[in-house]
């Protein structure tokens, strides 16, 4: 086997849902490594240094999201959650905790190795660039240095609570933001009940930068949950 080719750890204590995860993980040419508790998880990405992880969310021993605290303490490698449709507030609180993304249970196999596509290619573009200042999507282009945005060559005026949440948007694409994340992020920790706010300001976003904003291609809602901006439209 090509010792090039990512490293995947699956965190899963289900035997059936591990072989099919891993299965799905070797046809996107990625090499995967097994564990079935959190203490065995962190242990393994701690000596594997693993390029993604897929985590299940209810473990024998601990809860998945305490792996992803201890494990985002030293390490920056994207999370995929799998979670079962009960542990709705549980996948919440695995994406505050810094996971990158989630399926819930059942889930087909196609999706699932689109995510892990997806997700491939994001720490690649990490390791490669770094997040860079330069940013361009559909007919909009962003200079986080120049703070200068473009829209088909027009300068666009955000005000700066739009700004802001365009950059938290562009440095975490594909990535699932939750409205708690962007709250903190944007309005800080005492007004994150106030995600009406939010609402608001993601739809002036959309007005001034998506070219239908009723039917937005890059600033993409996840119902419940929060927001996804993505740089490449795809059919989702
Ligand atoms: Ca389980």
């Amino acid at each position: 086997m090509n010792t090039q080719s990512p490293l995947a750890l699956v965190v899963e204590d289900e035997p059936q849902i591990r072989r099919f995860v891993c299965s799905a993980l070797r046809d996107e040419s990625c090499r995967a490594s097994e564990a079935g508790s959190v203490a065995q998880g962190l242990d393994l990405a701690a000596r594997e240094r693993p390029d993604l992880v897929v985590l299940d969310l209810g473990l024998p021993d601990r809860d998945g999201v305490d792996f992803i605290r201890e494990l985002r303490v030293w390490s920056a490698v994207p999370v995929l959650v799998l979670s079962a449709r009960t542990d709705e507030s549980d996948k919440i609180a695995a994406l505050d905790a810094g996971a990158d993304d989630y399926l819930t249970k059942p889930f087909g196999i196609g999706e699932l190795r689109a995510r892990v596509r997806a997700m491939l290619r994001r720490s690649q573009m990490q390791s490669d660039a770094g997040a860079g200042a330069l940013h361009a999507f559909g007919d909009v282009e962003v200079d986080l240095v120049r703070r200068n945005i473009r829209r088909a060559g027009v300068e666009v005026h955000l005000t700066p609570l739009e700004y802001n949440l365009l950059v938290q948007l562009l440095i975490n694409p594909g990535r699932v933001l939750t409205h708690h994340f962007l709250m903190d992020k944007i309005w800080g920790p005492a007004n994150r009940e106030k995600d009406h706010y939010l609402r608001v300001y993601v739809g002036r976003l959309r007005q001034k930068l998506e070219a239908d904003p009723a039917r937005p291609r890059h600033i993409l809602t996840e119902t419940g949950v929060g927001y996804r901006f993505q740089l490449q439209p795809t059919g989702r």
